[in-house]
């Protein structure tokens, strides 16, 4: 069997800036997700998260190195098809919903498909069904300010699933929202898991990182550990968190220890 990878990185680095001013928030990454998979990045602030989360959702180019997503080398593409690749294999969920004000959740959801050109009738038809996934249907005609910030963000959720897309971003899904909204997204992430969805959440809530199956660490542009926490539908090699000698080698052919001294040959620090 011969599984196309929905991630693929391969030696990315990013840098901000030049000479003295460079920043190097990526040293060096190498990281495959599977079909299926339900990964959580952690790592402290500054460790190099939202520049991942920029360059896995194409929102930003690495300064060096490799990325396929679902197959396609994503460096290639100009502005025009990457922002079209984006939409049609991204669905993204952020921290702050991001809804579209006085625009009723069922045109908020409907706004990916409207993009996609997808015909009026399908559209409201496919965004009905997404808020019905998501428990919200009932709610179709409110505005998101009639709306909590957890119902905010399921239909976001209905949002980023509607296009059916082949990888579900989350950016600190649940860091604006009280403990049982966070308890109700996570339980929509597991039934989506469950479903086969490829979902890659960024967060700092241990509550968050510790739902996913897999949990990839970062550390100073690096990642630190890659462990697989829970079983899940994608069969992966367990990698135990406490033996970061081993951590991550399974996954991406080379070790961690070798990425750091790769990262360490990439260039000063
Ligand atoms: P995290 O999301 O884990 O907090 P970031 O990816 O935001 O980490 O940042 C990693 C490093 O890159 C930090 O040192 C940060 O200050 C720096 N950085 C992030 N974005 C920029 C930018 N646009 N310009 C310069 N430095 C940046
Ligand atoms: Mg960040």
């Amino acid at each position: 069997m011969n599984v196309r990878p929905t991630i693929r990185l391969e030696g990315i680095r990013k840098t901000y800036g030049e000479g003295d001013m460079a920043v190097h928030a990526i040293r060096h990454v190498d990281l495959t997700v599977m079909p299926g998979e339900y990964v959580a990045i952690m790592g402290a602030s500054g460790s190099g998260k939202s520049t991942l989360m920029n360059i896995v959702g194409c929102l930003d180019g690495p300064t060096a190195g490799r990325y396929l997503l679902d197959g396609v080398d994503v460096r290639r593409l100009d502005d025009n098809r990457l922002s079209g690749i984006r939409n049609r294999k991204i669905g993204f969920i952020f921290q702050s919903y991001n809804m579209i004000p006085r625009t009723s959740a069922l045109s908020n959801v409907e706004l990916p498909l409207v993009y996609a050109r997808v015909p009026a009738k399908e559209r409201r038809e496919r965004a009905i069904d997404a808020l019905d996934k998501v428990g919200l249907a009932q709610r179709r005609n409110h505005m998101p300010s009639e709306l909590s910030g957890g119902q905010q963000q399921r239909v976001a959720v209905a949002r980023a699933i509607v296009t059916n897309p082949v990888l579900l971003l989350a950016d600190e899904p649940t860091g604006a929202l009280d403990s049982k909204s966070t308890a109700d997204v996570l339980d929509l992430f597991d039934e989506l898991s469950a479903a086969g969805r490829t979902i890659v959440v960024i967060t700092h809530e241990d509550e968050v990182g510790s739902r996913a199956q897999r949990l990839v660490v970062m550390r100073d542009g690096l990642i630190l550990s890659d462990s697989q926490t829970r079983p899940g539908s994608t069969t992966a090699l367990v990698v135990p968190a406490q033996a970061p000698e081993r951590a991550g080698g399974g996954r991406h052919g080379i070790s961690v220890e070798e990425q750091h001294s790769r990262a360490a040959a990439d260039g000063p620090i």
